[in-house]
C-alpha cells in the first residue's frame, strides 16, 4: 500500500488524484487545501488523513476543533508540514497552482520524498533549483502534466543523445479558430470553455493565451535537459496525442491517450509499473488526428517563453509572476483577455536580469513583481 500527501487535494487535479487513491486503495495520509472548507471535511472523512493543511486561520481554527486526533496546519508553512510529514515516506503530489508549490517541493525533495509533479510553476520559475536537488537527494520526480508524462514515457529507456527533438502538442484553447482581432472584448466565460479538457481556472485561462504552452516548454526543458531549439510546438485539435519525441535515425514515438488526467496521474502515482484503468481510446471511433503549424504572431505569449527561457536566470519567474497576477485579474474582471499579454511583455521587458538566482531571489521577485501589478490595477 502506498503512502500518499496531496497538496491541492480540492482543485482539478486534486480531485482526480484522489480517484485513483481511492480505486487504487492507497493510502492517503495527508493533504492540504486552500479556501474550499466544505470539500476538505469531505476529504477528511472519506480518507481518514493524519495531517491537513489549510490556507486561512479562521478555517484551521476550526478543523482543530472539529478533529482533535489529527494534525492541523495552515498557510504557506502548513504546505511544507504536509510535504515533509515522516520525511522520506511516501510519494508528494503537487497539485497546487501557482508559485506557492515552489517551498514545498524544495524541501519535500530535501527529506527525500519523491515527487509527482502537476504544479509547473515550480519548475518554471526554479528548474535548475530544482533538478539539482532531485540528482543530490536521489528521488524520482515524475510529471503530471499530461505532455510531459507522454514525452517521459516516449524516453524511456532511451539514449538521450539520439534525440533529436521533442514535439509538444497544444489543443490551442478556447480560442484557437479566432483572429487577433476577434480577441478584442472576449469574455471570462468564453475563455473558461475549453474545447478538449476540464481543468482548474488558471490553466484554463493560460491555455487560452497559450501560456501555459510556453510555461510547458520551460517545464520540458528543465525536466528533460534539452536545449529550447530542440523542443517544438504545435496544434493538435483533438488532444489525443499528448506529445512525441523524434530521434536522429527518424523514427517518431508519439504517446496516444484519451484526454483524461486521470491517467497520467495514475502512470505518476504507480510508476514505475502500470495498473489498470478502463477508460481506453475507441480508434474505431476515432475519424482523425490534425495537426497545423504554430503560428507565433497569433500567440506571442508562446514565443516570449521560449525567449525568456534562452535568458534563463530570474526572467522566467518573472514572466511566470507575471502571469499569474494577470490571470488573477482577468478572472476578477479587472482587466480584459489581451490586457494579459499586455501585462506580460512589460514586465518582462522591463526587469533586468539576475543570473543564477538563489531561493531567495526567485521567492522575493515572484512576491515583487505579482503584488506590483495586483496594486497596479487595484
Ligand atoms: P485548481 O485551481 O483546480 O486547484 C488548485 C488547488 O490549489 C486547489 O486545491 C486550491 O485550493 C489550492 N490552492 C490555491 N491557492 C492556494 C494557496 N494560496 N495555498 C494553498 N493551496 C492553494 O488547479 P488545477 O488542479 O487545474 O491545477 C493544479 C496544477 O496542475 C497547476 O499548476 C496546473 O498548471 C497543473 N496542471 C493542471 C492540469 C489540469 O488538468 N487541471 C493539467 C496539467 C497541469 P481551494 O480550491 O481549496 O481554494
Ligand atoms: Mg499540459
Amino acid at each position: 500500500m502506498k503512502n500518499i500527501f496531496l497538496l491541492g487535494a480540492t482543485g482539478s487535479i486534486g480531485t482526480q488524484t484522489l480517484e485513483v487513491i481511492e480505486k487504487e486503495k492507497y493510502n492517503l495520509v495527508g493533504f492540504s487545501a486552500g479556501y474550499n472548507i466544505k470539500r476538505t471535511i469531505e476529504i477528511i472523512e472519506k480518507f481518514k488523513p493524519k495531517i491537513v493543511s489549510i490556507a486561512l486561520e479562521k478555517d484551521f481554527l476550526s478543523l482543530k476543533e472539529l478533529y482533535p486526533g489529527i494534525e492541523i496546519h495552515h498557510g504557506d508553512d502548513g504546505l511544507v508540514k504536509v510535504a515533509t510529514f515522516n520525511n522520506n515516506d511516501g510519494l508528494l503530489v503537487n497539485a497546487v497552482v501557482g508559485s506557492v508549490g515552489l517551498i514545498p517541493t524544495v524541501e519535500a525533495i530535501k527529506v527525500g520524498k519523491s515527487i509527482c509533479l502537476a504544479n509547473k510553476e515550480t519548475l518554471v520559475i526554479a528548474g535548475d533549483i530544482i533538478t539539482n536537488l532531485v540528482k543530490e537527494y536521489n528521488v524520482d520526480m515524475v510529471p503530471i502534466d499530461s505532455e510531459h508524462s507522454a514525452i517521459f514515457q516516449c524516453l524511456n529507456g532511451e539514449n538521450r543523445d539520439e534525440v533529436e527533438k521533442i514535439v509538444i502538442t497544444a489543443s490551442g484553447g478556447a480560442f484557437r479558430d479566432k483572429t487577433r482581432d476577434e480577441l478584442v472584448g472576449v469574455s471570462k466565460k468564453e475563455a473558461l470553455d475549453h474545447p478538449n479538457w476540464a481543468m482548474g481556472d488558471k490553466i484554463t485561462i493560460d491555455s487560452a493565451t497559450m501560456m501555459n504552452k510556453g510555461l510547458e516548454v520551460i517545464e520540458a526543458h528543465h525536466l528533460f535537459n534539452i536545449p529550447f531549439s530542440k523542443i517544438e510546438t504545435i496544434i493538435h485539435y483533438e488532444s489525443i496525442i499528448h506529445s512525441m519525441v523524434e530521434f536522429i535515425d527518424g523514427s517518431v514515438l508519439a504517446h496516444l491517450g484519451l484526454s483524461d488526467m486521470t491517467i497520467p496521474i495514475a502512470y505518476a502515482l504507480s510508476y514505475p509499473n502500470r495498473i489498470m484503468s478502463l477508460k481506453k481510446l475507441d480508434f474505431d471511433n476515432l475519424s482523425s488526428l490534425s495537426f497545423s503549424k504554430m503560428d507565433y504572431g497569433r500567440f506571442p505569449l508562446l514565443k516570449l517563453a521560449y525567449e525568456v527561457g534562452e535568458m534563463g536566470g530570474i526572467m522566467p519567474c518573472v514572466m511566470n509572476a507575471a502571469n499569474e497576477a494577470a490571470v488573477e485579474l482577468f478572472l476578477n474582471e479587472k482587466i480584459s483577455f489581451l490586457d494579459i499579454e499586455k501585462i506580460v511583455f512589460n514586465e518582462v521587458r522591463s526587469c533586468e536580469n539576475i543570473n543564477n538566482p538563489t531561493l531567495d531571489d526567485i521567492i522575493r521577485v515572484d512576491k515583487e513583481v505579482y503584488s506590483s501589478i495586483i496594486l497596479k490595477n487595484k
